[in-house]
């Protein structure tokens, strides 16, 4: 599928020997970019009609979710966290913890073709009804902005608007969201009640929270305030793999081509008068002396003006359209006004505006979800295959083995278990080895608390004669509630016979240190 890459390449724009069609350098690159190179605001007049009703309403029910998801909690638990400090992941009513990597991978890569798979059948819907960018851009702070500046091209403009205080004012009214919106962000990172904390104690006694706080506050300052559509026009990667991810079955917003051009003023040649009133988005002209030769677009630029990152649908789909359905309304309007059937921009294949027919089940719309339910299977399988802790043994630091003056091989261990239970557990050590072997511990039974990991060092004594070519065959067991029980081999080190061996204690403390390596 091609995407024609700005607002620069009209349906009507000349075209070369080849077909293509040629640019016109008089004009700017990026919708948001003026001739010389500075920055075009934009002001999108908002269209009322169906599709920013719904828009609305699902936008307010997403404020109010992103609000209320970590301030809900169950069993205990917060129903989603990500707590990236403690390493724990809290996600409706399970909980993963960094041993879980595959789990995570296959919910990331979930949330990936579930997007493509969105995307193959309703192209950029996600963006545009869906998004928190473009959520709060619209819903929030776009509103606080045509509250203080007032809209443009519609009047009725009070002091606020016409003295330009509304300029200035509305930036504390912005930081208030943005504080808000930051703490509601961090809420899913640091949980509510640490959120609380930092909220009423006094920034000295948090200072790093603090500083996060405030730095995530000049974030949103900075997107909303400033950067705004820039987001989905450069910064966001999602749009640019829209060529790949669409075909010509995408239900997507199109402008009806053959239906509208030629476009053109329904006006006569012979009123001058009406030609002096044609400013965009003037569609208040004498309509019953509508040209009989034209399309149904009357080139009014109504979907321009309220187009949120400024483009011109009809230029065919572009890569900075969001998908927000505000050039439909807009143009549903317009239509209704001069008496013309709705849907010259509507939702729409390119097969189907080339009179072509429907096709939902295409190769990828069934692959992703084949792919979907593989991976959705291969989730449950693993977690139902994890138990109630995760036990890693790990070789402690220093050297890797020590024999010891009553002819024992000695190797230090650190044992670390994760307690998945949401409540506090008891965990017990014991040794499978060769005759004579030992395990030696400050606490053979260790306690954890409800989703917290603890790490226990401790040593394992092998005699002498059992250790072959180096290696002794050793098993850490380890005992729990529920009738847990693990046996994790652990690669046991000793002397070779006939090369010389350490004759004293490893020279650091058993458990020190990083990783030595096996389980
Ligand atoms: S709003 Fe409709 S009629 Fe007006 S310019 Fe756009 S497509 Fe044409
Ligand atoms: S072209 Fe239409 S759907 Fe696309 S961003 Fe602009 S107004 Fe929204």
């Amino acid at each position: 599928m091609t995407i024609v890459s700005s607002n620069l390449v009209p349906t009507t724009a000349p075209r070369d020997a080849s077909g293509s069609a040629t640019l016109d350098e008089s004009k700017s690159v990026l919708s948001t970019l003026n001739d010389d190179g500075s920055r075009r605001w934009i002001h999108p007049r908002p269209s009322p009609g169906r599709f920013l009703s719904a828009r609305r309403w699902v936008a307010y029910g997403l404020i109010a979710l992103f609000v209320a998801l970590p301030l809900i909690h169950v069993d205990g638990r917060p129903l989603v966290l990500l707590d990236i400090v403690y390493r724990r992941f809290y996600l409706f009513g399970s909980t993963f913890y960094p041993t879980d990597t595959l789990l995570l991978g296959l919910m990331l890569l979930g949330v990936f073709i579930t997007i493509f798979w969105l995307t193959a059948l309703l192209g950029r819907v996600w963006c545009g009804w869906g998004c928190p960018q473009t959520v709060y851009m619209e819903f929030v702070y776009r509103p606080i902005e045509r509250f203080f500046q007032g809209t443009p091209g519609r009047a009725g403009k009070g002091w606020l608007q016409t003295s330009g205080a509304g300029k200035v004012l509305k930036y504390p009214v912005y930081a208030a969201i943005s504080l808000a919106l930051a703490h509601t962000f961090l809420a899913y990172f640091v949980g509510w009640e640490r959120l609380q904390h930092w909220v009423f104690g006094s920034p000295l006694e948090h200072s790093a929270g603090f500083i996060v706080v405030m730095l995530v506050t000049a974030g949103m300052m900075f997107d909303f305030a400033y950067f705004r559509e820039q987001v989905c026009l450069v910064a966001c990667p999602y749009g640019r793999m829209q060529s790949v991810l669409l075909d010509r079955q995408s239900m997507i917003i199109r402008y009806d081509e053959r239906r509208g051009e030629p476009r053109g003023k329904k006006v006569a040649k012979a009123s001058p008068a009406a030609d002096a009133t044609s400013a965009p988005g003037d569609i208040s002209l004498p309509i019953a002396q509508a040209a009989k030769d034209r399309g149904d677009c009357i080139d009014c630029h109504m979907c321009v003006v309220t187009c949120p990152t400024g483009i011109d649908i009809r230029n065919g789909l572009q890569m900075e359209c969001i998908g927000c359905a505000q050039c439909i309304d807009a143009c549903d309007t317009v239509m209704d006004k001069i008496g013309r059937p709705r849907g010259l921009i509507r939702y729409a294949t390119e097969a189907t505006m080339r009179g072509e027919k429907f096709r939902l089940w295409r190769p990828r719309t069934v692959l992703y979800p084949v792919v979907l339910g593989v991976i959705a299977t291969a989730f449950v399988l693993v977690l139902a295959g994890t138990g109630i802790a995760d036990i890693t043994v790990l070789r402690g630091q220093g050297r890797p083995f020590a024999v010891t003056p009553e002819g024992e091989v000695e190797n230090n261990v650190r044992v670390k278990i994760v307690n998945r239970l949401p409540e506090p557990a008891t965990y017990t050590l014991g040794l499978d080895g060769p005759a004579g072997a030992r395990l030696a511990t400050e606490k053979a039974s260790v306690h954890v608390g409800p989703g917290e990991m603890v790490t226990t060092p401790a040593q394992i004594f092998v005699p002498a004669g059992a250790v072959k070519d180096g290696k002794a065959g050793v098993f850490i067991t380890i005992t729990g509630p529920d009738g847990f029980a693990k046996r994790v081999p652990f690669g046991f080190l000793g002397p070779v016979a006939g090369v010389q061996t350490p004759a004293q204690p490893p020279a650091t403390a058993p458990g020190d240190g990083a990783a030595g390596g096996a389980e």
